[in-house]
């Protein structure tokens, strides 16, 4: 499509989106008394107008049932986390049996680590993407600690090529063949939180095979984003959180994928709880642990009922719009973006941007590097009335989200900037 930069062709695209009724779903944040322009849906996602009404309803049921809400309630809370199995599914590209809502992210990477890291003398080593998120990289050394491993030695970070500023996948799949013999374990995020690049599951996940190793991913700025087919694509496992692009709310529940040819691998180590025992004797009490084969045998504790209900709340939202949807419009909102940021600064004097250029290697955020002025800059724009995200040294992250964002947000993003720095 040819782009034009002007709100009369911003408000054309508007009328031709086919999701444009879903932002009226959707409880817009205000800035000095007016509508913001929202671009971090990647960080946290906005609040459906029908999250209320699914936790109230829980809420409800806990007034009038107390604790016969376990098998009464309109949605019985013993088996609320079957609930949003199917929505999960179909944003995962996984059987429903392989994914399920539980903990908060971190947690879950732990519990992943705990059975799809199992070093031994000659395989150790996690291979992964330089700059991981914090937390990420928290989990990798102290498991390599737990392990007995030196963090210096057994993690191996790859960094794009010089003057580059995304990895190059010829360049990670050489990377895992030559480590190969050593490699335990292949993780890298779905969509890095920082550059916005979305790596290739499928070829990282056969690589890591092939040498041997197990292939995870942390889906953090992935789901609800990006299509994912982790069954397909035979990824042993993936974990991520709800509150970015899949809008449950702040701390919401997170979630895991595990694949199914582990599901009755009762022989893993896994660090277990009640919540994942063989489900018609969990109130036996006995010794012994079962595990539930799939997803929901990594369950340790029972399902906190009122983040669950605002997950049910947003996934509902999902499966009416489907990601198939969302990504066709998710390519040409960014797109846009990515066109009226080049018309602002042509000759790249102020801003460069770090994400691929390609729309299959990215989702919807562009991270713009600032070369000079740019915590100045995202004041102003701050000030503007334009929520987006500022990363330490000196890039502004972008979002634009399909469900919400629009055309003309784009547009009106850009002609603030404009003033801005021109
Ligand atoms: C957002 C994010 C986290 C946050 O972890 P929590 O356990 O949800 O606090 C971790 N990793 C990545 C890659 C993220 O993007």
């Amino acid at each position: 499509m040819k782009f034009e930069n002007s709100s009369s062709f911003a408000r054309k695209l508007d009328q031709q989106d086919p999701l444009r009724s879903f932002r009226s779903r959707f409880l817009l944040p205000r800035v000095n008394g007016k509508t913001a322009l929202y671009f971090t849906g990647n960080s946290l996602g906005l609040q459906p107008k029908t999250t209320k009404n699914f936790v109230n309803e829980e809420l409800e049921d806990w007034a009038k049932l107390g604790v016969e809400g376990h098998v009464h309630a309109r949605r019985p809370w013993l088996y609320y986390h079957k609930f949003t199995k199917k929505a999960l599914a179909r944003l995962t590209g996984a059987k429903p049996s392989e994914v399920v809502a539980m903990n908060q992210l971190t947690v879950n990477l732990h519990l992943m680590l705990v059975s799809f890291y199992n070093p031994t003398k000659e395989r150790f080593k996690i291979l992964t993407e330089h700059g991981a998120f914090s937390s990420d990289q928290y989990a990798f050394e102290t498991q390599l600690k737990f392990h007995g491993h030196d963090p210096e030695q057994a993690l191996i970070e790859l960094k794009p090529r010089p003057g580059e500023t995304v990895l190059r996948t010829e360049d990670i799949l050489e990377a895992i063949t030559t480590h190969g013999p050593q490699l335990a374990l292949v993780i890298f995020g779905g969509v890095q939180y920082y550059t916005g690049q979305f790596f290739d599951l499928k070829k990282i996940t056969e690589a890591a095979h092939r040498a041997g190793a197990m292939a995870g991913f942390d889906l953090a700025h992935a789901i609800g984003n990006v299509p994912l087919n982790l069954h397909k694509d035979d990824v042993d496992f993936a974990v991520w959180c709800s509150y970015k692009y899949l809008n449950a709310g702040p701390g919401a529940i997170a979630g895991a994928f595990v694949h199914e040819c582990h599901a009755k691998n009762a022989a893993l180590p896994r660090f277990a709880g009640w919540w994942g025992h063989n489900e018609a004797e969990r109130f036996q009490m006995k010794k012994g642990f079962q595990p539930i084969a799939g997803a929901d045998g990594w369950q340790v504790s029972n399902v906190p009922i009122l983040q669950s209900a605002a997950l049910l709340a947003s996934l509902e939202i999902f499966e009416e719009a489907s990601i198939k949807n969302l990504r066709a419009k998710s390519e040409l909102l960014t797109g846009y973006l990515e066109f009226i940021l080049r018309e602002i600064d042509p000759a790249r004097q102020h801003f460069e941007l770090l994400t691929p250029v390609n729309p299959k290697e990215r989702g919807c955020q562009l991270s713009v590097f600032m070369k000079q002025n740019g915590k100045k800059i995202f004041r102003k724009l701050t000030a503007a009335g334009v929520i987006a995200d500022w990363r330490e040294p000196d890039v502004i992250r972008v979002a634009p989200v399909p469900l919400y964002n629009t055309f003309e947000d784009v547009w009106r993003l850009g002609d603030i900037l404009r003033q801005i720095v021109v």
